[in-house]
This record gives structure tokens, sequence and C-alpha cells, in this order.
């Protein structure tokens, strides 16, 4: 192999990590918004934290289910259905400021941070649009930044 090829061989095992979550101390503990997700270790910023997994429904049985954990990830892959307590990643909460973000690769859905995390920070992404109208919007977002905004902090 030429320098090239090898460079490129080296991008190519690193790429195939990047979507192993890291064994992180995770807890579900009480927060604002309910029960949320902290992390007792630190993170960095672009690391793999957790994976959202579930069954995967049916058309018909996603249009029968009535739950707030269908996480849709896509036309060519069945929608999640992440309501079981095995889904630890369920308990992560909305945030309009988060400092974690969602990649979907392969029908598959993982939490990346999108900044350094400290040890005891709660974990939180920005739910997608049709879900915060739906189910935040109405009760009101409960996250630091809407805090701020609205002069509770
Ligand atoms: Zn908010």
């Amino acid at each position: 192999m030429n320098k090239k090829a090898v460079t490129k061989a080296i991008k190519k095992e690193k790429k195939k990590g990047k979507f192993e979550p890291g064994t992180f101390d995770l807890r579900v503990k009480r927060s604002r918004a309910g029960l949320g997700l902290f992390t007792f270790d630190p993170i960095k910023k672009g690391e793999c934290i957790i994976e959202y997994t579930g069954p995967r429904l049916s058309k018909k049985q996603e249009e029968e289910t009535e739950n707030q954990y269908l996480f849709d990830v896509g036309k060519k892959y069945p929608t999640i259905d992440g309501s079981p307590r095995s889904n630890t990643a369920r308990y992560i909460n909305h945030s309009c400021r988060p400092n974690c973000e969602i990649e979907i690769r392969l029908g598959r859905v993982y939490v990346f941070s999108k900044r350094n995390i400290k040890a005891g920070e709660e974990l939180n992404y920005d739910y997608d649009t049709d879900f915060f109208d739906e189910y935040i919007k109405p009760k009101g977002c409960v996250c630091d930044k809407c805090r701020e905004k609205a002069g509770k902090k």
C-alpha cells in the first residue's frame, strides 16, 4: 500500500468506531422535566454517548401505537419504539440549548456530545419540531435557555 492508501485505511477504521457508544457512567435521576439522564463522567465533544434502542414497528403498529418515544429514522428503515425502560436514552430530555445531538446512521440512532460535558450535567438534545409542538410547547419548555428567557434563573 502506498502512503495515501494507508492513511485512507486508517481513516476508515476510525470512522467505524465513531458509532460505538462509550462506557460512561450514566444515571437516571430526577430533573426539572421529570426524570432525566445525567453523566457522572466528563464527556469530550464529539463522543458517541449512547444508542437509542427499541423494537422496530411495522407501518400498521406505528399507526396504532400511542407513545411519546417513537423515533422516526427516515423512509428506508422502520420506526423505533423507544418506550422500553432498557432504552436508557429515552430519559434524555429536550433542551433548546442542548449539550448533545442526534446522529442517524443506517436507521440507527446515536446520541453524540455537542460540546465538552462536565460530570454531573444532565444530558439533553433538541427534539424535532413536531414533537416539541405536540408535547412540550403546551406545558411550556423548562430548559435552561427558556428559563433564562423567562427570567427564572
Ligand atoms: Zn427550551
